[in-house]
């Protein structure tokens, strides 16, 4: 498998993740190549999944390479597999979430401005509620950094839609912009950094697991390690000769 596979370079790491935003809960590893490889499959078109940024991304492909770069993203704790009953699920790692909340606040900042210069006057905000809530908190910190006031009659309009706790921190990023609140670019580079350091990813490596009945250490290989993450299993309690 995965060991064969080169490594997925940065730019197409966070195309898959961005694509994993519109799939995820929702399918599995097939489902999610295709997307990437831009199928015309019916399944496809009914979840509305052809209208995802990344969709086609990987056209020029063939089907088993975007899996295989799939896999690669789930070795290198990108993405995970979560079983919900029989069905494997793609989901975000931790590693994989920071990264594709701080690219999905970017795009829709761009949207903002896009909406801007076309003047669009009073565009219905209600498609940021109930949106993950650290996301949403990152978005604010954006606008804030940005220092730009053409953003505060956007954030006027979002404050009607939203719940009491979410109207206090946008109310927060408005009076940082009209006060003109310096920026804390210590954060900002911490931030970067950050996502820096997140895209190399995390190679898969041995475990050593100490067995439930013997007390003895033993090796999880990576190769046994993909095995049981494929298959849903949960690691191993025992060594393989208390386990029979
Ligand atoms: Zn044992």
């Amino acid at each position: 498998m995965s060991s064969t596979t080169n490594r997925v370079s940065r730019e197409e790491i966070k195309v898959i993740l961005r694509a994993a935003d519109e799939l995820i809960a929702q399918g599995g590893r097939t489902l999610f190549a295709k997307i990437l490889k831009g199928s015309k499959e019916k399944k496809v078109r009914e979840l509305e999944l052809d209208r995802c940024p990344a969709y086609g991304y990987f056209k020029s492909e063939k089907l088993e390479a975007v899996m295989q770069k799939i896999d690669w993203m789930v070795d290198y704790d990108f993405l995970d597999i979560e079983y919900s009953g029989k069905l494997p699920l793609i989901i975000y790692t931790d590693r994989g979430w920071l990264i594709e909340s701080d690219q999905l606040t970017d795009e829709l900042i761009e949207e903002w401005k896009e909406w801007i210069d076309k003047g669009k006057k009073e565009p219905d905000m209600i498609y940021l509620k109930d949106r993950n809530r650290q996301m949403i908190l990152l978005m604010l910190e954006k606008i804030k950094e940005s220092g730009d006031q053409a953003f505060i009659p956007y954030l006027k309009l979002w404050y009607e839609v939203e719940y009491i706790k979410m109207k206090a921190e946008i109310q927060k990023t408005i009076g940082a912009l009209e006060r003109k609140e310096p920026v804390d670019e210590l954060a900002v580079q911490e931030r970067k950094a950050r996502i820096t350091k997140a895209l190399e990813g995390s190679a898969p490596q041995d475990l050593l697991i100490k067995c439930w009945s013997c007390g003895e250490r033993f090796t999880f290989t990576v190769g046994e390690q993909q095995f049981y993450k494929q298959k849903g299993f949960a690691l191993p309690k025992r060594c393989k000769d208390c386990r029979y």
